[in-house]
């Protein structure tokens, strides 16, 4: 619908989606109003076997929805640990704590079209904000913003609860015996008839059509080679593509002299997001927790910080700024999360403002043999959020099926 987003304004997409009557994330999908990849009926006919590397949301839906049509597959994960950028801390707090995915920036009605079972009741507890009564400001100004303004709209939060839960609720058993956890996939020959994928530490494994779920970053490192290389369209849209820097992080305080969203007009806007925001937010919880949510320059500002106390000093101290110096002397804790420094994501996403025409490439099959599935990998009207990287798995599942 919106093909070259890149010439609206933030304000102006934003009026449009309002008048259409659909959510914006904040820190993602600036490239359409639509959602993307949405069809979940999965034809059969495919006998093979199947490879998926990545156990994140795509990697996972992808698995989940080859089990139900009895396609045998694998998933080789690098990690000890599924999930990538869902992944959520569960001690800093007396609820989860994301430290990479935390709003549902759509309907909740993503959780049946993953799941794809009737029978299935979703019990995963989110809630809207107040975007009435409840208070955004812009850092600037000081001043009282719409949440609209904030880039807030039916965006959820997770309560007692995270994209993780559900996916380890409503996916994770379906595929547990599957995934080969410690495989960090290194080069993906598709040169034969059988693909032959291998480790760094020498492991091999093959099958007939291989589902690649990994970050785009990931690609963009060169960390897996392909045999024959990639087509120059792909290499370029994988070259070319620009991701965002990510960081985090969560500050408990003894008192909340905050609102419930801080947010920054970061100019131009495509260098990237910040907002502080009330990560406690909806929780039953007597804790009072702050977050930092950074893409792009400002999470490279934070993260070229030498230390972790002097980090600390630097937050506190534009928090000082903004509230009036109540942020020092209520100060507890804190823990932060630099997705740039993490060896299997290496970066937050893709940028809202990429060109969809550049997406739809990276989105694309090779050879009827290799599928990308991931938030970096669709259709080109969506992207960098858990519900388009679990809709490109759905594309991509129903894609391999019927070749
Ligand atoms: C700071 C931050 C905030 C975010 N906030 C939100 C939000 O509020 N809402 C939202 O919807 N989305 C949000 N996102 C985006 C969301 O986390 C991603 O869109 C989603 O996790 C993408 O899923 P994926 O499966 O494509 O990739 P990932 O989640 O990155 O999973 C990829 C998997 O591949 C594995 N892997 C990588 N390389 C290899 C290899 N060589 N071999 C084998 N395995 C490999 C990784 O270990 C990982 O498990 C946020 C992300 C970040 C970083």
């Amino acid at each position: 619908m919106i093909s070259k987003i890149k010439i609206m304004t933030r304000k102006e997409f934003v009026k449009i989606c309002t008048l259409l009557g659909i959510s914006i994330p904040f820190q993602s999908v600036l490239g359409s109003c639509s959602s993307d990849d949405n069809n979940n009926t999965i034809p059969t006919g495919f006998s093979g076997k199947v490879l998926i590397i990545g156990a994140g949301p795509a990697g996972m839906t992808a698995g989940y929805l080859l089990a139900k049509r009895s396609i045998d597959f694998e998933i080789l994960e690098a990690l000890p640990t599924h999930g990538g950028r869902i992944k959520t801390n569960t001690t800093f707090a007396d609820f989860p704590i994301p430290l990479g995915a935390e709003w549902l920036h759509v309907n909740r009605n993503i959780f049946s079209e993953i799941v794809d079972d009737d029978s299935v009741t979703i019990d995963i507890n989110t809630t809207p904000y107040d975007t009435i009564n409840d208070i955004a400001i812009d850092s600037a100004t000081g001043q009282q913003i719409t949440f609209e303004e904030a880039g807030f709209t039916i965006d959820q939060k997770f309560i007692d609860s995270s994209w993780l839960d559900f996916f380890q609720t409503y996916i994770f058993p379906d595929i547990r015996s599957r995934i080969r956890y410690n495989t960090p996939v290194s080069t993906i020959d598709y040169s034969g008839d059988q693909i032959k994928v291998s480790t760094n530490g020498g492991q091999t494994f093959e099958a007939d059509k291989v589902i690649v779920a990994v970050p785009l970053k990931i690609l963009q490192s060169g960390i897996i080679t392909f045999t024959p290389t990639l087509s120059n369209a792909k290499t370029d849209a994988i070259e070319n593509a620009h991701v965002w820097s990510g960081f985090k992080a969560f500050f408990e305080f003894s008192n909340k002299f905050y609102p419930t969203i801080v947010g920054y007009d970061i100019m131009p806007a495509a260098s990237g997001q910040k907002m502080f925001y009330d990560a406690a937010y909806g929780q039953n919880t007597p804790q009072h927790i702050l977050g930092l949510f950074s893409t792009g320059l400002p999470a490279e500002t934070y993260i070229s910080i030498a230390s972790d106390d002097a980090f600390r000093d630097f937050v506190l101290s534009e928090l000082d700024a903004l509230f009036n110096n109540q942020a020092t002397p209520n100060y507890i804790r804190h823990i932060s999360q630099n997705w740039n420094e993490e060896p299997y994501a290496r970066a937050a996403y893709l940028s809202a403002y990429e060109d969809s025409t550049l997406v739809n490439v990276l989105g694309k099959s090779v050879s009827d043999k290799l599928y990308f599935a991931g938030d970096s990998y669709t259709t080109g009207s969506d992207w960098s959020s858990v519900h388009a990287a679990a809709r490109s798995a759905i594309r991509a599942v129903n894609e391999l099926v019927i070749k």
